[in-house]
C-alpha cells in the first residue's frame, strides 16, 4: 500500500506516515486482508478527489457540511484522500476520521454493484446500502476509540457530544429542514413541476437521513446518549418509519449481515418521511409527492 503525503515539513511527513501505518496494520492484522491500495493526504484536497474521480465538479464544503476524508474506488484499487484539516484536529477526533474511513474501505458492500435498468429499485436499494455503510463506518469508529481509550479523554467526549447534538438541531429545529420541505411540497402542489420538486428535496433528504444516521450510530455506542431519546423524538423525522429502518440496522450491525435486500420495504416506508414515494412506469420512474 502507497502512502503519499503532500503537507508538512519532511519530519512532520514521516510522522503522519508512521501513524498511518500504524492504524491501518492494526486493522489489516485484525481482518486478514487489505483492499486498501493508497492513502493520500494532499495539499488540494478538492483537486485531489477531482483528478482521481476526472471530475471538476466535486467541493468539500456543502451546506452545512465539510468534508474531511473521501473513500474513493478507483481502477487501481480503494484509495482513501484525507484533507490537510484533520491534521489541526487533536489526535483521537483525527484518528476517528481516519478508523471511519477505514470501515467504509473494509465494509463487504463496498464493491457492491446495483441494477440501473429499474431507477426506482435502484434508487432505493441505493440508498439502503449506502446508509448502512455510513452507519457501520460511525458506529464502528466510534466504538474502536471508546475501546482502545479509556478512560476516554475530555476533549474527544465533547466533541462525540458537540457533533451529536448538532445533527439533533438540524433535524428537530423546523426551521432548518423541515419548513423548507414543506414548502416545496405545498409549490408543487401549485406547479405540478416534479423535476424542480426532486431537484430541491434531494440536498434536503441527502442532509437529513445522513443526520438521521449519525445520531443514531453515536447513540447505539453508549448508554449515555439515552438522556437525549425525547429531545430526538421529538423530530417530525422520527416516527414507524425511522425506527424500522434503524432498528433493521442495528440488527445487521449486531450480526455483520451486510445482506440488506430484506430491508427494502423499510426504506420505502422511511423515503415517505421525506414526502416521496416512487415506481416503475413505462420508460422511467413516478414519483408521487406525500403530505409530511
Ligand atoms: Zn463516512
Amino acid at each position: 500500500m502507497d502512502i503519499i503525503i503532500e503537507i508538512g515539513t519532511q519530519e512532520q511527513k514521516l510522522i503522519i506516515e508512521e501513524e498511518l501505518r500504524l492504524i491501518t496494520n492494526a486493522f489489516e492484522t485484525k481482518i486478514g486482508y487489505s483492499p486498501l491500495s493508497k492513502i493520500l493526504v494532499p495539499s488540494d484536497f478538492d483537486a485531489a478527489i477531482n483528478q482521481i474521480l476526472a471530475s471538476s465538479t466535486y467541493k468539500s464544503v456543502r451546506e452545512n457540511h465539510i468534508a474531511l476524508a473521501k473513500t474513493l474506488k478507483t481502477q487501481y484499487g480503494i484509495v482513501i484522500v484525507l484533507s490537510s484539516t484533520i491534521y489541526g484536529f487533536e489526535n483521537l477526533i483525527r484518528i476517528n476520521t481516519i478508523i471511519h474511513e477505514l470501515f467504509h474501505c473494509y465494509n463487504p458492500n463496498f464493491h457492491k454493484e446495483f441494477d440501473y435498468s429499474n431507477p426506482s429499485e435502484y434508487r432505493y436499494k441505493f440508498n439502503l446500502y449506502h446508509l448502512f455503510d455510513e452507519y457501520q463506518a460511525v458506529r464502528g469508529s466510534y466504538t474502536t476509540i471508546c475501546q482502545m481509550f479509556q478512560p476516554m479523554p475530555f476533549y474527544y467526549l465533547r466533541n462525540t457530544i458537540t457533533t451529536f447534538l448538532s445533527h439533533i438541531n438540524s433535524i428537530v429545529d423546523k426551521s432548518i429542514y423541515y419548513n423548507k420541505m414543506k414548502d416545496e411540497i405545498i409549490k408543487f402542489r401549485f406547479t405540478a413541476d416534479i423535476n424542480n420538486f426532486l431537484q430541491n428535496i434531494d440536498p434536503i433528504f441527502k442532509q437529513v437521513i445522513m443526520d438521521i444516521i449519525y445520531i443514531y450510530a453515536i447513540y447505539d455506542c453508549t448508554v449515555y446518549f439515552r438522556k437525549y431519546d425525547n429531545i430526538i423524538k421529538s423530530s417530525p423525522f422520527i416516527n414507524n418509519n425511522s425506527d424500522g429502518l434503524i432498528n433493521f440496522y442495528r440488527d445487521k450491525y449486531n450480526k455483520r449481515n451486510y445482506d440488506l435486500d430484506d430491508g427494502y420495504d423499510l426504506m420505502v416506508e422511511m423515503t415517505k418521511n421525506f414526502g416521496m414515494e416512487f415506481w416503475e412506469v413505462e420508460g422511467g420512474e413516478y414519483c408521487k409527492v406525500l403530505n409530511i
